[in-house]
């Protein structure tokens, strides 16, 4: 049990995760700041905090349980603005789907409280951001990675954990770099393509007649390019080297696929959508149900 959350970003996933610790009794009071007044004070009016605070130094003063639920790139001067609040007993963890960029914003930012910091990113979420869509159960039933480094406190590691475990989460633990390379590959580049499919059909003189034509397939396919502008924009830049890697493999396998169809080999078409084809039907997710 928590005497105070500190929350740093009152928007879909900080609110998600109060709403997660009242629901459970996890914490006695919820202590939200965000970057504008209106929406802590939404947020308050939901019931999603309990108190707004006029600034994140503030909303960390007397919080036993931190959390940073902000876009990636603002991660540095939220954990600046919070350091002289934070003790070595202080549990401070963020949301961001990017990790390395984040660690390394912590690590300037919380500098001599930088152990306390226990990086997070639940795999869970939504195509609409901002409190009013926040669910107490978002994070059940869902995976969610912690990537600790050398320095952080294991004693925290293992809170976080017992935590995220008691909102029905369930938690993995891996390295930064591996968390980056895994996400880049199944959430970030898929997030680009679809982005750039949209913006491929919008171009086109007739792009909004073939809009109005498409069907189940085209929904389904185009879900995450509604993905919240400022959240994708900071993730794509964090995450660049590992997205762009991801991005040449592929285009390989497109320029493959446009190879067969060029040279009219319908069996070696087969065959490369038949694997594709099966791998996705073998395709099990693990326990959470949208890219985060
Ligand atoms: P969101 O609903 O837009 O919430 C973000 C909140 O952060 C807003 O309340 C915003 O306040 C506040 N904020 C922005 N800049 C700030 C600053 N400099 N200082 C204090 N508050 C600031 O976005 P979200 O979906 O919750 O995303 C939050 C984080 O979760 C991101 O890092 C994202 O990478 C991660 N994440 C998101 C998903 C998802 O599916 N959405 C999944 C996994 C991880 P204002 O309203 O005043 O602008």
């Amino acid at each position: 049990m928590f005497e105070q959350l500190g929350l740093i970003g009152c928007g879909l996933m900080g609110g998600s995760f109060a709403l997660a610790l009242k629901r459970a009794k996890l914490v006695e009071r919820v202590v939200g700041y965000s970057k504008s007044p209106s929406t802590t004070e939404h947020a308050q009016q939901l019931g999603v905090i309990d108190a707004a605070a006029p600034s994140a130094l503030l909303a960390v003063s007397g919080a036993d349980l931190v959390l940073i639920a902000v876009p990636v790139a603002a991660s540095e001067a939220t954990f600046a603005a919070i350091r002289s609040g934070i003790s070595a007993e202080t549990l401070v963890m963020d949301v961001g789907s990017t990790k390395s960029d984040v660690i390394e914003a912590a690590r300037r930012g919380l500098q001599a409280q930088f152990g306390s910091f226990v990086p997070a990113h639940p795999i869970a979420g939504k195509e609409r951001s901002g409190v009013e869509h926040a669910d107490a159960a978002l994070y059940a039933g869902r995976q969610v990675v912690l990537t600790p480094v050398e320095t952080t406190r294991l004693g925290h590691i293992q809170r976080a954990a017992t935590l995220w475990s008691a909102i029905g989460a369930q938690v993995l633990t891996m390295t930064p770099q591996a968390h980056d390379s895994a996400f880049a590959a199944v959430s970030h580049l898929p997030h680009l393509l679809a982005f750039a499919f949209m913006s491929g059909i919008a171009s086109q003189p007739d792009g909004q007649r073939f809009l109005e034509l498409a069907g189940p397939g085209f929904r389904d396919f185009t879900r995450i390019a509604a993905g919240d502008p400022t959240m994708w924009r900071d993730v794509l830049l964090a995450n660049r080297e590992q997205v762009l890697l991801q991005a040449q493999s592929f285009r390989r396998a497109l320029d493959a696929l446009e190879a067969m169809m060029q040279a009219g080999d319908s069996s070696a078409l087969e065959d490369a959508i038949a694997a594709a084809s099966g791998m996705r039907s073998q395709w099990k997710m693990g326990s959470g149900s949208t890219l985060g």
